[in-house]
C-alpha cells in the first residue's frame, strides 16, 4: 500500500472516528432530543445505538489485519499493583454508582477511544490528567496497538487503564460469534503481550456490541459499557472554531452524577481537557478511578 493510501486512511479513520454509532450513543444525549434518555433502560438505549451504528458505517483501516496478535513484545516493567478500593459499580444506564451511601456520588468517568495514535497526543494527555489526579480508561484497538505498540506502552507506563475497544473498529453485533470472539479476544493477547496485564473494560465500536459481544466480554472477565454522555468530539473538525467551548457545553449540559464521558485521542479533545477538567470540579465533580469500579454490572 502507498503512502498516500495509508495518509488517507488515516484521515478517513481520525475524521469517522469512533464515533458515528457514537453520536446515536445510546444514553449519549446532546445530539438526541429525548429528554428522557438519561433515564432509558439499556436494553432501548442499545438498540437505538446499533440501529444508528449499521446505517453509518465507518472506513476500516484495510491494514487492520484481521487480528493475528504478532506483535513484537516489548520489554515491560512489572511495576507494584496499586490497591485501589472498589467503591462503585456500573449501573444499566452505564453510569458509574456507589457501593454505598458513604461514598461521593458526584463523579465522573473519563474514557478515550480509538487509540493509541500519537505520542504527541498522548503525552499531553497524560500531562492534564497528572495535574487533575485524575485517571482514564483508554479504550484500544488492536490494529493501532499493533502498528504501536510502544504506544500502548506509554500509556500504561503513564497509568493510563487500558480498556478493550475490538480489533478492527467494527461493528460486532450482526457478526458471527467466532468473528467476535477474536475480535476482542486478538486484543486481550496482544495487550497482555506488551504490557503484562489483560483488560478489564470492553466498549465496543459505535456502542453496539450486541448480545454476542456482552456474553465474550463477560468471559474474558471484562465490564461492558457503552457511554452516557458523549462529548461530541467525534463531530468536530480541525477546521472548526470554538471547539474547547463546544465541547465543554456538549459534556455539562448532559452532566449528571456517574456520568460515563466519552472522548476520543483526538488533537481538539487533548486542547479542550484541561479546561473541561477544571470546569467539571469548579461544578463539585470529582474523577472516579475506573480501577474503583466492579468488573461486573448491576
Ligand atoms: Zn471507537
Amino acid at each position: 500500500m502507498g503512502k498516500a493510501t495509508i495518509t488517507l486512511l488515516l484521515a478517513a479513520c481520525l475524521l469517522s472516528a469512533c464515533s458515528t454509532g457514537g453520536n446515536s450513543g445510546n444514553t449519549a444525549k446532546g445530539n438526541e432530543p429525548s429528554p428522557s434518555a438519561a433515564a432509558q433502560p439499556a436494553a432501548t438505549a442499545q438498540a437505538a445505538a446499533t440501529t444508528e451504528a449499521t446505517a453509518s458505517p465507518e472506513a476500516t483501516p484495510a491494514a487492520a489485519g484481521g487480528g493475528e496478535s504478532t506483535a513484537t513484545p516489548l520489554p515491560t516493567e512489572t511495576t507494584a499493583a496499586e490497591e485501589v478500593p472498589v467503591l462503585y459499580h456500573m449501573n444499566k444506564n452505564y453510569d458509574i454508582v456507589p457501593n454505598d451511601e458513604a461514598t461521593n456520588k458526584k463523579v465522573v468517568l473519563l474514557t478515550f477511544d480509538d487509540g493509541p495514535k500519537e505520542a504527541e497526543l498522548i503525552n499531553p494527555l497524560m500531562d492534564t490528567l497528572d495535574k487533575h489526579k485524575a485517571k482514564a480508561i483508554f479504550f484500544v484497538n488492536g490494529y493501532r496497538v499493533k502498528e504501536h505498540p510502544e504506544l500502548l506502552e506509554l500509556i500504561h507506563k503513564r497509568g493510563g487503564v487500558l480498556g478493550n475497544h475490538s480489533w478492527d473498529h467494527i461493528v460486532l453485533k450482526d457478526k458471527p460469534e467466532a468473528e467476535v470472539k477474536k475480535q476482542i479476544e486478538d486484543v486481550q493477547t496482544i495487550v497482555k503481550e506488551i504490557t503484562g496485564e489483560t483488560p478489564h473494560f470492553f466498549r465496543p465500536p459505535h456502542g453496539a456490541g450486541g448480545d454476542v459481544g456482552k456474553k465474550i466480554a463477560a468471559a474474558n472477565g471484562m465490564l461492558y459499557m457503552t457511554w452516557s454522555n458523549g462529548s461530541l468530539d467525534w463531530e468536530m473538525k480541525a477546521k472548526d472554531t470554538g471547539k474547547t467551548e463546544k465541547l465543554i457545553a456538549n459534556v455539562t449540559s448532559q452532566l449528571h452524577s456517574g456520568s460515563n464521558i466519552l472522548m476520543h485521542e483526538l488533537p481538539w479533545t487533548v486542547e479542550a481537557l484541561d479546561s473541561l477538567l477544571t470546569t467539571l470540579e469548579g461544578k463539585g465533580y470529582s474523577f472516579v478511578d475506573p480501577r474503583s469500579i466492579e468488573l461486573k454490572m448491576r
